[in-house]
């Protein structure tokens, strides 16, 4: 079972994001980026896989700037076997993403697509239902937990009411959330030998896809700043200052 697994570059998820002075976008010049958080996990469970024996190879695939190389690298120091690269400076859409995603996974004729449940970045939640849909294949989405089996997999989802069960047939889309594992650090000896695996380099136009954007961001602005909380000392204050401050019981 051939396992893709698109990765976003992102900014890390420690930094404190600033607004530009132009209010165009956030600021990412002189900014540490990493791969989105919900990726890491989605390689770590593709990883997982090829050591157990149930995916026979785990293709990294990014979207984005040049840059997005070494947060492929990331993932093949993580333990993934190739990557794939669709380089593009344009902001890419998660229609594009989509796209480019569907030609990847036709290309290289994939069973399994295992992806983030969102992008920090964007918080879109939207490429793997897209890409789902672009394939017509099934999908399941915020999974938690994964079991392959011999007619399909078997995903459990993280739904607003609790844990949903789905058994999918494959090819599949799986978007993963955060209790499916706990993802590993590459140790030194992988990451050196990360340098020495391949990374195919493809322009959007080579996969036929046209990213243009359909959005247009008007202004993004920081949110307004939050007041200092207070201590309260009891129960009682508590329910005082909500019944007669906040008026809210
Ligand atoms: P989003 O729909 O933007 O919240 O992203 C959901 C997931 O789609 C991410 O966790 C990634 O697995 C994948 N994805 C989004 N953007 C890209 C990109 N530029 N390149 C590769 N994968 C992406």
């Amino acid at each position: 079972m051939k396992v893709l697994v698109p990765v976003k570059r992102v900014i890390d998820a420690n930094v404190k994001i600033r607004v530009k002075a132009d209010q165009t976008g956030v600021e990412t010049a002189n900014v540490k980026m990493a791969m989105n958080p919900f990726c890491e996990i989605a390689v770590e469970e593709a990883v997982r896989m090829k050591e157990a024996g149930t995916a026979s190879e785990v293709v990294i695939v990014s979207a984005g700037a040049a840059q997005a190389q070494e947060t492929i690298r990331t993932g093949l120091a993580m333990g993934a076997d190739r990557g794939v690269l669709i380089q593009s400076e344009a902001a890419l859409e998660p229609l594009a993403v989509a796209k480019l995603l569907k030609a990847v996974v036709e290309k290289e004729g994939a069973d399994l697509v295992l992806m983030g449940k969102q992008a920090i970045d964007g918080d879109n939640n939207q490429t793997g239902q897209m890409l789902a849909a672009l394939l017509g294949w099934p999908q399941g989405t915020f999974i938690s937990k994964l079991e392959k089996n011999d007619s399909g997999i078997k995903v459990t989802r993280e739904v607003d009411g609790g844990l949903e069960i789905l058994d999918l047939k494959m090819p599949a889309v799986l978007t993963v959330d955060l209790r499916l594992n706990e993802p590993r650090y590459a140790s030194l000896p992988n990451i050196m030998k990360a340098k020495k695996k391949t990374i195919d380099t493809f322009s959007p136009e080579d996969l036929g896809v046209d990213v243009s954007p359909r959005l247009e961001t008007i202004k993004v602005v920081a949110p307004p700043p939050r007041k200092a909380g207070v201590m309260v000392d009891s129960v009682a204050a508590l329910v005082d200052k909500l019944r007669n401050e906040a008026k809210v019981i």
